[in-house]
């Protein structure tokens, strides 16, 4: 045989790593194509620097006078690099970065060319969105959006086979100003959290406070696989996953005789995708560690969580783009291969400012110590309140498959603090800290039991949602996501809280209290209502899921279609509105367009399997079995006995996925559904149950159709790159 599968295992066996130029040191390519505040400081007069500066620290608007003079100088900046074209660039509410490009040029009435580039041109810009989603929040015949500079995140030039380009890093809206995309909402809840904590330092006595602002550092884990096996495999280039394929047994020694080259062009890639990062300001360090065959990681170091969030979406294109350099596809999706480890993002968060620090990080004295409870408090209260919301932004049909899996976090959202905070916190809830209080300790023993040091055996990766020494860390989020989400999320979820307690702290403070027994107070009672979140435990144990849900009152929620229910929460409403981060109809539109999502991509999915298994395992499977009858038969015409038991398996099988596949075909079909929430749960409960059915036959096939027949990659092939 020659199927498109043996051409390809020859095709790998004769590549080479693809040459790059020999690298320039760090020092030289770091941030050489950004228009960051270091090239700025350069470009501009004092006061425009100084204006702009502002705008960076403060999220302050920019005048239009200041962004005429910075468009100028952004636009000589860029032209002198050889740029002929500016694009804003954009997050539409799926997990994309959306381009509008235009050029600089402009000819004027007497035949000259011109380049032209003011501040209304870098402030307003007028993509046509009408094809990116956007629920109901535009009629199609309006369908305008706008795009503006979010002058907190640079500029920056990005290098193509097709030319230069000056990126402009942009909020999306309606004409009405409404957010269509992920970056505004991001905006807001850093907003609303800085509002939130500046009561919060107030009422402890802080009288010099600055802007706060979170921080993100997120962990991106993804697979290559070799270009030759994903043209080999529809499933990889359509759906992301494969559909199929028998994971290989477990301690099978996977057979490394044909991929002899691969290590070396996996570095080469690495290298060279870690100096697009570093001319790009992207603060990239990779790993080589891989948990599964064929994956890797990669974790910048943490940024201000708007520019991180930028960076994280420029990331992903980069990595997909160099990888096709390199002859690999790359692959961001959650679960590519079953029953091997799936890929997430951990997202790791803070907040804080110049004047308290890191929040989130335990000081030195009493008095931060106290800080840091507060916020570790409200943490704890944010992730108890808004469980199934904080579930609901990680929710997709491809996070489904991995979440709850035994390698990742379970579907329950609980939080790990770790041995020592753990402690601190139950002492203060039986009220053991304030007995301390009453015995005259006059720090309540917090400068001895907060000095944390960051130990990675202590840290629990089953957990959700953990603590990790002076950040929290967001496990469950999914390779291909964007961190919006969940940073939206655990801003918003944290000003809601702080508010809390700044009510409760003032109250408590009133009638002259102290305020390390008045912060002990407020704590006590949050975690009166809040501590049963807290689990130091093994996530994955079923004794966890038994417990969280019947004794926790915790929710587990498996799938997105249950999920994303969440943004119709009365109480979710009311924390998006009450904080100022997305309004009921913005919100309500991000439940369609991810209900939109999640229903397309199984659909997509479905449409496949039937595909796949019609027209290349079916053949297959028959062209084995017309073998083994033949063979049958004229055994059988010569008197000798044959063992049909293959035979009569092959036919079972085939038989049986013949038949699930017209199932699936029926179910696709099925139209009509009283509402989002029906057609989501029939996707989860109805078709993804059929296509495994499908999956399952064609995988046992798999293992009984002769080797040179079967016409896809298999996945000790694909995932065997080291
Ligand atoms: P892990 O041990 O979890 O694999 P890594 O070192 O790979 O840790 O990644 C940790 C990530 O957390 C990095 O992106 C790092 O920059 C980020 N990080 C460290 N401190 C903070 C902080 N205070 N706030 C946000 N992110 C942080
Ligand atoms: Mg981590």
């Amino acid at each position: 045989g020659n199927t498109a599968r043996l051409q390809a295992i020859s095709n790998i066996t004769n590549r080479i790593p693809k040459k790059t130029g020999p690298t320039e040191p760090l020092s030289k390519i770091w941030a050489s194509d950004v228009f960051n505040l270091a090239t700025m400081e350069n470009a501009l007069s004092k006061n425009a620097f100084k204006a702009i500066k502002k705008t960076v620290e403060t999220g302050a608007p920019l005048d239009p006078a200041t962004a005429d003079v910075i468009a100028a100088a952004m636009k000589e900046w860029a032209v002198g690099k050889g740029v002929k074209f500016f694009s804003h660039i954009f997050y539409p509410m799926t997990n994309i970065t959306a381009e509008k490009h235009d050029g600089f040029i402009v000819t004027n009435a007497d035949g000259h060319a011109i380049t032209e580039f003011t501040g209304s041109l870098l402030i307003k810009g007028e993509p046509d969105g009408s094809s990116f989603p956007n629920g109901s929040l535009r009629m199609t015949n309006a369908a305008r959006g706008y795009t503006a500079w979010d002058p907190t995140s640079p500029a920056y030039v990005m290098n193509t086979p097709n030319g230069a380009t000056l990126m402009i890093p942009s909020v999306f809206m309606s004409w009405t100003g409404e957010s269509l995309d992920k970056k505004i909402p991001l905006l807001r809840s850093n907003a609303a959290m800085d509002k939130a904590a500046h009561k919060v330092l107030a009422l402890m006595g802080e009288t010099e406070i600055a802007t706060l602002n979170s921080s993100c550092g997120a962990e991106q884990e993804y697979f290559l696989v070799d270009e030759n096996f994903a043209n080999a495999r529809p499933d990889l280039l359509l759906a992301g996953r494969t559909l199929f394929g028998a994971s290989p047994a477990k301690g099978q020694q996977f057979d490394d005789h044909y991929f002899g080259a691969i290590p070396a062009r996996v570095q080469v890639f690495m290298q060279d995708f870690e100096d697009k990062l570093y001319r790009l300001g992207i603060p990239a360090k990779t790993h080589h560690n891989e948990v599964a065959p064929g994956q890797f990681e990669i974790a910048p170091y943490f940024e201000a969580a708007n520019v991180a969030a930028d960076h994280q979406q420029l990331l992903m294109t980069l990595m997909k783009s160099t990888a096709k350099e390199h002859g690999f596809l790359c692959l961001l999706h959650e679960k590519p291969f079953a029953g091997v480890n799936g890929s997430g993002k951990h997202v790791n968060w803070s907040v804080g400012n110049a004047t308290q620090g890191n929040l989130l990080d335990p000081g030195n004295t009493p008095h931060d110590n106290l800080n840091f409870l507060l916020f570790c408090g409200a943490v704890i209260r944010g992730v108890h309140t808004y469980g199934p919301m904080l579930r609901a932004v990680i929710a997709s049909a491809a996070n489904d498959h991995r979440l709850g899996a035994n390698e990742a976090p379970p579907a329950i959202l609980s939080v790990y603090l770790g041995d020592q905070l753990e402690s601190v916190f139950n002492d203060i809830k039986t009220g053991s800290l304030l007995e301390k209080a009453d015995g005259g300790e006059m720090d309540l023993g917090l400068s001895q039991i907060l000095k944390f040091k960051r130990d990675p055996g202590d840290r629990n990766r089953t957990s959700p949602f953990a603590f990790t020494g002076n950040r929290f860390e967001f496990r469950a989020v999914g390779s291909s996501q964007s961190v919006s989400g969940p940073l939206v999320a655990m801003n918003t979820m944290l000003a809601d809280s702080l508010n809390w307690i700044a009510l409760e702290l003032e109250s408590a403070l009133a009638d002259g209290t102290e305020k390390a027994p008045a912060v002990i107070k407020v704590l006590q009672k949050l975690m009166d209502l809040h501590g049963n979140v807290v689990f130091g435990g093994d996530g994955y144990s079923s004794e966890w899921h038994r417990m969280a849900v019947e004794e926790r009152g915790l929710k587990n929620i498996p799938t997105t279609a249950d999920a994303l229910t969440a943004y119709k929460d009365p109480a979710v409403i009311e924390l998006f509105e009450s904080t100022g981060v997305l309004s009921p109809k913005e919100l309500a539109s991000r439940f369609e367009v991810y209900a939109e999502q999640y229903i397309l991509s199984i659909e997509v999915e479905a449409k496949l399997v039937i595909d796949i298994a019609t027209t290349k395992i079916y053949p297959a499977a028959i062209s084995y079995l017309s073998t083994l009858t033949t063979t049958a038969t004229s055994l059988s015409g010569m008197g000798i006995a044959f063992g049909a038991d293959t035979l009569k398996a092959v036919s079972a099988a085939v038989g049986n996925m013949m038949a699930s596949v017209s199932d699936l075909k029926d179910a696709v079909e099925t139209h009509d559904f009283e509402s989002e929430e029906a057609h989501m749960t029939f996707c989860a409960e109805t078709i993804c149950p059929l296509m495994l059915a499908v999956r399952s036959e064609a995988d046992t096939l798999e293992g009984l159709v002769a080797d040179e027949l079967w016409p896809l990659p298999k996945y000790q092939e694909m995932l065997f790159i080291k």
